[in-house]
């Protein structure tokens, strides 16, 4: 029986939250005045007042409230009034954006690709989704088996292509930002490459089959792990591989901020998450098959490689299917970070550990302090105090603080560790707050928030602050976030992601606090022009990498990723702006999140070993595999 007190709390709640609502369904119904501080009270009684399941039912109410069509188009009449066209709202479109398109295999001409974003399309001549798996069906495949068919199938593809002077390409779930997937001839959609979901034995060295020792470098204290071999499909999204993980007791090292990327795809253009003691995604392939030119089929490894050659050699499949085992460092590197143009990756034996939990603990700081601090402890040491350590920063003051005199700036640090490794407060939680429960979960949010911006572009450092003082753990009672790995390094920005923007720069740890002046000069310069970034930038720290063109390469690098919202004036500029003066003053770009046009310049000076690269390009990938992005680095 709930107590007396919970019974009070919850009807306090309820009230609460029914009266913000109340006021803010009559702003839009009569005056429209200070709307945007309406949406911000509901989203903040939301996410601060509420329990997780009394905000789950409101969401669910507000959300079948905004269902129909009439309802959405009165809104949008409401606010669209003397609104510049570029700056509209538009709700009543049902079309939404959607993580998970799935392509027609049946289809193969006349068919269109976009990235996520839209920014970037093909028609190409031919679309093949070759593959006995299933996107759709991931759950009810046979896991184990390994899709020779469809080896067969892409490397007849890439002779044809060959044969007839076209250019050829993989994608994966494309959430590539850049023109790096794009092709107008063939493309291979890998979604239903997604079948092989199993422990890798198969003509692996002893010494790995049942795990093997790996050194780790976590909280400054250098410890051996047991690590396992995991062999998954090219297409395979993250998310699903981590399902088929954690079914056989396993998980990621590691992953990116979410996991809607094909594994493949993620692992091409070196996706992160943060860890200054683990690297990039790519760092965790210990082999992979890739058809490559000629329609050849190659399994890639480092010398002293996980595959025993000689039983590679006398196996059956092998010699029929003609797959050539290449041991070899310089290929290695430069065909696990290949940005599509090492051939298409069909299969990768990752490194992967026990399944684990990770403690989160975020805090607000202010960032002069913070900086003050990690410039006394050296970086590496102090964001090596936890397995994972990020920062979120407010690219500005609110100006309404600072005549209160707290000009600080804010920032939210996040932290994780093993769970064993902490001591778990009492009242940490099983559910995370999300950036805002109002943007998380209310279907229409994610189209009204650049409304929100734009009307009030003044606030923005005031909104930023206050969602990122939503971001701290559980106001109302405290405590952390414990959960299993995959959930805790979900990043958990919910819907917000699909109407966001970002670029992505790398620098080396002794430059990190000249590029966060950077940008903070730049955004403070852009203000006097009413531009804006709606959002805060953040700073991850990943370990160095071998790939040759991994953003990681030259060092353990901070990767500081810059986003804004979709639809807010002049955040494009502000970005573009952005990473041309962190380029200039030696910045590595992210291959999937960059608005500039690429050049050979630009990659010769970030990426040292890009001459290495090309020389393998030409022999294991070759002309085929080169767009119109590729073409423009090697001319
Ligand atoms: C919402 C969102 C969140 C993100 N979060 C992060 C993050 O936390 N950290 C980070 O570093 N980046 C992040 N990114 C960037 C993203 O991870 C990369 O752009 C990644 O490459 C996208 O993977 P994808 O499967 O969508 O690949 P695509 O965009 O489809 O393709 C990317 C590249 O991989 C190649 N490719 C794909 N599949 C294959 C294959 N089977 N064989 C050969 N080549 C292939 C393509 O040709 C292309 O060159 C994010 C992007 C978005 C939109």
């Amino acid at each position: 029986m709930p107590g007396l007190s919970s019974i009070v709390r919850w009807k306090k709640r309820n009230t609460v939250v029914s009266w913000v609502f109340l006021k803010l369904i009559t702003v839009v119904i009569f005056s429209r005045k200070n709307l945007n501080n309406h949406i911000e009270s509901l989203d903040d009684t939301l996410t601060h007042h509420c329990t997780e399941k009394n905000r789950t039912r409101w969401v669910n109410r507000i959300n079948y409230l905004v269902r129909p069509k009439f309802i959405r188009r009165f809104i949008e009449d409401r606010l669209n009034r003397q609104i510049p066209f570029h700056e509209r709202v538009v709700l009543s479109l049902d079309e939404e954006l959607s993580a998970n398109l799935v392509y027609d295999k049946l289809k193969k001409n006349r068919q269109r690709w976009s990235n996520w974003y839209g920014n970037h399309a093909s028609e190409p001549l031919q679309f093949f989704v070759p593959g006995k798996g299933s996107i759709a069906k991931f759950n009810e495949l046979e896991w184990g088996e390994y899709d020779f068919e469809a080896l067969v199938e892409i490397s007849g593809k890439v002779k044809m292509a060959e044969q007839e002077g076209r250019r050829i390409r993989a994608i994966g779930s494309g959430h590539g930002l850049t023109a790096v997937s794009q092709c107008e001839d063939f493309i291979i959609c890998t979604q239903d490459l997604n079948l092989t979901q199993r422990k890798a034995r198969n003509f692996i060295k002893n010494e790995y089959i049942d795990g093997f020792d790996v050194m780790v470098n976590y909280n400054n204290k250098k410890a051996t792990e047991k690590h396992f071999l995991f062999e998954t499909g090219g297409g395979t999204k993250v998310d699903h591989l981590i399902i088929a993980l954690e079914k056989q007791g396993l998980a990621l090292i590691n992953k990116g901020g979410s996991g809607i990327q094909a594994i493949a795809g993620a692992i091409a253009t070196s996706t992160h998450g943060s860890g200054i003691g683990i690297g990039p995604l790519p760092g965790m392939v210990r082999s992979m098959t890739l058809v490559g030119k000629g329609g050849q089929i190659f399994r890639i490894e480092p010398r002293n490689g996980i595959t025993d050659a000689e039983l590679f050699a006398e196996d059956a499949e092998v010699r029929t299917f003609g797959i050539q085992l290449i041991q070899d460092d310089e290929v290695f590197n430069s065909a696990i970070v290949g940005i599509g143009s090492m051939g298409v990756v069909f299969s990768l034996i990752l490194e992967v550990q026990e399944k684990y939990d990770l403690y989160e603990e975020r805090a607000m700081w202010d960032w002069d302090k913070l900086k003050v601090e990690m410039q006394e402890t050296g970086v590496y040491t102090y964001v090596n105090k936890h397995r994972h350590f990020e920062i979120l920063i407010n690219p500005y003051l609110d100006n309404q603080k600072r005549q209160r005199l707290e000009n600080a700036r804010k920032c939210l640090v996040t932290t994780r560790d093993y769970s064993e490794s902490c001591e778990i407060p009492r009242n940490a939680h099983k559910v995370r707050n999300y950036l805002s429960s109002f943007v998380s979960g209310i279907a229409i949010s994610g189209r009204l928030s650049h409304w929100v911006f734009n009307k009030n572009n003044a606030s923005i450092p005031r909104l930023t602050d206050n969602s990122l003082r939503r971001l701290v753990d559980h106001a109302e009672d405290g405590g952390g976030y414990h959960a299993p790995s995959y959930k805790v390094l979900d990043q958990g920005l919910g819907e917000l992601k699909f109407y966001g923007y970002a670029i992505e720069i790398g620098f080396e740890l002794d430059r990190v606090f000249e590029a966060v002046d950077l940008i903070i000069a730049v955004c403070e310069e852009a203000k006097a022009y009413e531009h804006y970034l709606a959002a805060p930038f953040s700073l991850r720290f990943v370990k160095q990498c071998s790939a040759h063109l991994s953003m990681m390469n030259k060092a353990d690098m901070c990767m500081i990723e810059v986003v804004s919202v979709k639809g807010v004036t002049g955040t494009i500029s502000l970005l573009m702006r952005l990473e041309r003066e962190l380029l200039k003053i030696g910045g590595v770009p992210h291959w999937g999140l960059s608005l500039l046009p690429w050049t050979s310049e630009t990659v010769e000076h970030a990426f040292p070993h890009f001459q290495k690269w090309k020389k393998n390009q030409a022999t294991y990938g070759g002309e085929a595999f080169v767009n119109a992005f590729v073409q423009n680095i090697l001319d």
